[in-house]
């Protein structure tokens, strides 16, 4: 089976009309979206709801009509307030899948995804996390918030929050297991350390040392990751082995083209393509 991967599209409605045009192009049986799904524009929660909503939803259908799986989550910068609309909208449509903590079988492939990140300077908490036990926090861009429908609240004391929280560590010990890891796809937004998929426009490295042990140990098929948008312009690498696993990280870029992989689960032959967008007008495949 061939599936075709991106990850942090922002609510860029034109990359998801291109995802689908290529992964009907290429023959994928399911399309991966790594998070990071929604708009980043004005009021995020009324945009990013009104995207689930207005563009998602029609978006799916698509999917369905196309006989095509959608297998995604929510990301960081995705309102955890919007976590109810988006599985509302998900079991509408036989074929799209929320993967956040779960696993979904398709054949003998086994997909399981996690949206939980370490934590990092920005102030939106909602999905983030002390990676292991001894966690040394960045220094902080602001006070740490969560979403409510309210509005944002403020926590006084975010490490002190944090330390009551699962780590990074143990929520990947508490995922569904697969029951055979040589078939396994782990869809994890945090990348992880060590291995060159986690680097910033100022070099620094920020991949989670608790998600390399784990893959590490469990040596899945592939693990897909994203959230470094710019990680493989600035690190040179879009993919790393790690014994018997291939792990991912295509990027996305700003500008007027989307990243995305290709890859055939049987063979295991990946290709990254950088697809020009066509704004404003019909980008459907001829
Ligand atoms: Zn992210």
């Amino acid at each position: 089976m061939k599936i075709a991967y991106a990850t942090d599209l922002h609510g860029d409605a034109a990359k998801y009309r291109r995802l689908l045009d290529v992964a009907r192009a290429a023959g994928a049986g399911a399309v991966v979206n790594g998070g990071d799904m929604l708009t980043l524009e004005d009021d995020l929660h009324r945009t990013q709801r009104e995207f689930i909503v207005d563009f998602l939803d029609r978006h799916f259908a698509e999917y369905e009509k196309a006989g095509i799986r959608h297998l995604g989550y929510l990301g960081n910068d995705d309102l955890g307030i919007h976590d109810a609309c988006f599985e509302k909208v998900c079991s509408k449509y036989r074929h799209v899948v929320n993967l956040a903590q779960r696993k979904y079988d398709i054949g003998l492939f086994e997909f399981i995804g996690m949206n939980w990140v370490a934590d990092y300077p920005f102030q939106l908490k909602d999905r983030c996390r002390k990676d292991r036990a001894d966690y040394v926090f960045q220094r902080q861009l602001g006070p740490g918030v969560l979403s409510t429908e309210k509005g944002f609240e403020e926590l006084p004391d975010w490490p002190a929050y944090a330390a009551a929280l699962p780590t990074i560590e143990q929520e990947l010990a508490a995922l569904p297991k697969p029951k055979d890891a040589a078939k396994a796809v782990y869809v994890i937004h945090m990348p992880p350390a060590r291995v060159g998929l986690d680097v910033c426009q100022n070099g620094d490295k920020v991949g989670s040392a608790a998600i390399y042990e784990f893959i590490e140990k469990t040596q899945p098929l592939l693990t897909l990751h994203g959230h470094i948008h710019e990680s493989p312009a600035r690190g040179g690498r879009w993919n790393a082995q790690m014994g018997k696993t291939w792990c991912v990280q295509p990027g996305q870029s700003r500008g007027e083209s989307l990243s995305w992989v290709a890859i055939d689960l049987e063979s295991m032959k990946m290709e990254r393509f950088e697809e020009a967008l066509i704004r404003g007008g019909i980008s459907r495949a001829p």
